[in-house]
């Protein structure tokens, strides 16, 4: 059985002040809700209070990219272990706005990924199609590169970290939603792909998330299908009632 993982991705979102504002009102809301993990990614500038503002709840903190190196003349980057020190337990990699505005790659996806599991980060791999990949029946061979690119050379006890947001471009923060039918469809495929990848046992435990557009009326349904094991939640999660009803909708 996969423990269902519902992560807010708050984006460049929050001062410091609201960003201990709307975690205290998660942590409220959220308190009795075991049956899920819950996650918080939060701006690096908030890391570090909200990290404190954690302690003793079982709301997860997460980082919204990671850098591969372990030090040196990055100007600007953030390491794995510099987040380690903070608290963080998982670190967002490869959405499709660092790969959209910021250069990112599935090369780049691949270190960055590498570089958490060796840190005992726990990667969640962003992967998805644009509507123009999915209009010109480019769906399938798009999400199939992330996948084998975004995690190739991984092994053994990686995969038991790894969760995977399956996260179609067209959707996010757009308010249209994949059709259960349509999510179920391609979370299906990258679970079978990560048989070919990891073993039928890693591919029957790796969570993989939903996210574009969910939100408290449709997450239930999404959440139910066999192959949805949770969602990446951006514009619903900056408020804590509409996080804690997605969590809901996930127990
Ligand atoms: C996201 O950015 O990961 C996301 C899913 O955003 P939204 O929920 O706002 O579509």
């Amino acid at each position: 059985m996969r423990k269902r993982i519902v992560a807010g991705n708050w984006k460049m979102n929050k001062t410091r002040a609201e960003a201990l504002a709307l975690v205290a009102g998660i942590k409220a809301e959220v308190a009795a809700l075991g049956a899920a993990e819950i996650v918080v990614g939060v701006p690096f500038t908030d890391l570090d209070v909200v990290g404190q503002a954690l302690k003793g709840s079982a709301v997860q903190l997460a980082a919204q990219n990671v850098h591969w190196a372990e030090k040196g003349a990055f100007t600007g980057e953030i390491s794995a272990a510099m987040l380690k020190e903070l608290g963080v337990t998982y670190v967002i990699i490869g959405h499709s706005e660092r790969r959209q505005y910021f250069g990112e790659t599935d090369e780049t996806v691949n270190k960055r990924t590498k570089a958490a599991l060796a840190a005992g980060l726990k990667p969640i791999v962003c992967v998805g199609e644009t509507l123009a990949e999915r209009e010109g029946g480019q769906m399938t061979a798009v999400v199939e590169r992330q996948v084998r690119a975004g995690l190739a050379g991984l092994q053994g006890a990686d995969w038991d970290q790894l969760v995977i947001a399956y996260e179609p471009v067209w959707a996010i923060g757009t308010g249209k939603t994949a059709t259960t039918a349509q999510a179920q469809e391609v979370h299906a495929f990258i679970r079978q792909l990560l048989g070919v990848l990891a073993g039928a046992a890693a591919a029957a435990t790796i969570r993989i998330q939903y996210g574009g557009s969910m939100k408290p009326d449709n997450a239930k349904d999404l959440m139910s299908q066999p192959d949805i094991d949770g969602g990446l939640i951006g514009g619903a999660s900056l408020e804590a009632k509409s996080f804690a009803d997605i969590v809901r909708g996930a127990l």
